[in-house]
């Protein structure tokens, strides 16, 4: 059983990042793998998953997210090889601080070894970064500027937008992905879908024809005038 455990919605939820959750469990059932997306609320104890999502917030909401998820066992399943999917606040939380409105800083989980300055501006619009062979399209809105540490690669190179830092966006482990992009991302990118299906399952995925194939190719013809 697949199991995608979709951190404090209640918190962390204001762009509808939860949709990350429902396309991985229906791009894993349409393939034949039983599969379950398991809300955990801010009240919940944290379940045994295959994988861990997390998503954008607004400050407050992101400050106690992150003081609660620092109280449960979510940093050590990391360590012991969990995936890991986090979006915006999500990212921020992963780190090892992070400052929000005011450049007050808190203390994130440790889990990753990036840091969140409070940035001069907002950065508010399209994000589209290149990552690989892959283009990724969404959107962000966000104070914050994130450093990676030297060992920690970026998930993509930002061609439109802030991402972490103007440069890059997010980061990438062999069992973790965050990026600053909403949409939901997954549902918005079916290729980045995939590729976190196939490592969380370890199986190559068979092609799956959808309405989000379209809806992708549309959405970055639609970008590339002003793009790249
Ligand atoms: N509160 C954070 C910031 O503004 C994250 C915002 C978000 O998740 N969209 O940087």
């Amino acid at each position: 059983m697949l199991k995608v455990a979709l951190l404090y919605p209640d918190l962390l939820g204001t762009y509808g990042d939860a949709g990350n959750a429902l396309v991985l469990v229906e791009r894993a059932r349409r393939r034949g793998y039983e599969a379950e997306a398991i809300a955990v609320t801010m009240n919940d104890e944290l379940p045994d998953a295959s994988l861990y999502l997390l998503g954008g917030g607004e400050d407050g909401p992101q400050r106690l997210a992150s003081d609660l998820l620092a109280a449960t066992s979510l940093a050590a399943r990391l360590r012991d090889g969990a995936h890991v999917f986090a979006v915006c606040a999500g990212l921020q939380i992963l780190g090892e601080h992070f400052s929000v409105e005011g450049n007050d800083r808190y203390a994130g989980l440790g889990a990753f070894d990036l840091s969140t300055t409070r940035g001069a501006t907002r950065a508010v619009g399209d994000l589209v970064i290149t990552a690989g062979a892959h283009t990724l399209v969404g959107f962000e809105n966000h104070g914050g500027v994130t450093t990676l540490g030297v060992g920690l690669a970026p998930l993509g190179t930002v061609k439109r937008g802030r991402g972490n830092d103007g440069v890059h966006d997010g980061f990438r482990t062999e069992r973790a992905w965050g990026t600053y992009a909403h949409g939901p991302v997954l549902a918005l990118n079916p290729w980045l879908a995939d590729e976190v299906l196939v490592s969380v399952t370890g199986d190559e995925m068979a092609p799956l024809a959808s309405v989000a194939d379209r809806l992708y190719a549309e959405r970055l013809a639609s970008l590339s005038p002003r793009g790249a």
